[in-house]
């Protein structure tokens, strides 16, 4: 048995990595402008809903500071900061459940954003091995099967012994799960209300990691392909 984490919604609440990095975007907004923090920070997150792309721009216009260059340092500042972002509680309490097991994270998202995460959680200390799929070039990121199948090498094993746990129906089970891979879904987070056709939906749902007990597993990996 191996067991394959999501790590935005499914380890940890995303929400609040965004928000540490608009703390620290406001923070270079007030060294750099003196814009107060707090005020820049509530703009962030009230336009957070208009898209997070066009969000630096129409904060820096807003403010009066804007220009194509300062969106680019506030977008690194964004990406290379130290996020203050901890695991779920149940998290916690699954990865130490299953130490014994080999677990590994397949998250897709930009590589520098994707590693200060991992590392901020400290997950490289607590599974075998992190996959960030854009190292492996863009086309690799999920749906795509690729780093699914290098840890079913890396284990010497087949997808029916692997399981993975995801939380976004849109791309983390429809291919794996027609490779024969076992797939729950994470019902938290941004995505917990979308319905899809049971091509895209895992084969079982669960609301928390507490759920993931050998009982469980053992219905997983018994469970046919559907
Ligand atoms: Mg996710």
């Amino acid at each position: 048995m191996v067991i394959v984490f999501d790590l935005d919604d499914t380890l940890y609440d995303e929400i609040t990595f965004v928000q540490s990095g608009f703390k620290a975007v406001a923070k270079h907004l007030f060294e750099t402008y003196a814009v107060p923090i707090s005020v820049s920070y509530l703009f962030m997150l009230e336009h957070l809903q208009l898209g997070r792309g066009k969000i630096f721009d129409d904060t820096l216009q807003h403010f009066g500071v804007f220009s194509k260059k300062e969106v680019v340092r506030c977008v690194t500042v964004y990406r290379s900061h130290v996020p203050k972002i901890h695991l779920y509680d149940d998290t916690a309490r699954c990865l130490q459940r299953f130490s014994n097991v080999p677990m590994y994270i397949v998250t897709d998202g930009n590589k520098l954003v994707q590693k200060n995460k991992l590392v901020a959680l400290g997950l490289y200390q607590r599974v075998k091995f992190c996959f960030i799929t854009h190292r492996y070039g863009i086309k690799n990121a999920k749906p795509s099967p690729h780093c699914f199948l290098k840890i079913c090498e890396r284990e010497k094993t087949e997808p029916r012994e692997v399981v993975y746990i995801g939380d976004n129906p849109h791309k983390d089970f429809v291919k794996i799960k027609a490779l024969g891979f076992k797939t729950v879904r994470m019902m938290r987070g941004y995505f917990k209300d979308v319905v899809k056709s049971s091509e895209f939906e895992a084969h079982f749902q669960i609301r928390s990691l507490d759920e993931l007990n050998n009982e469980f597993l053992s219905k997983v990996f018994e469970a046919q392909d559907v």
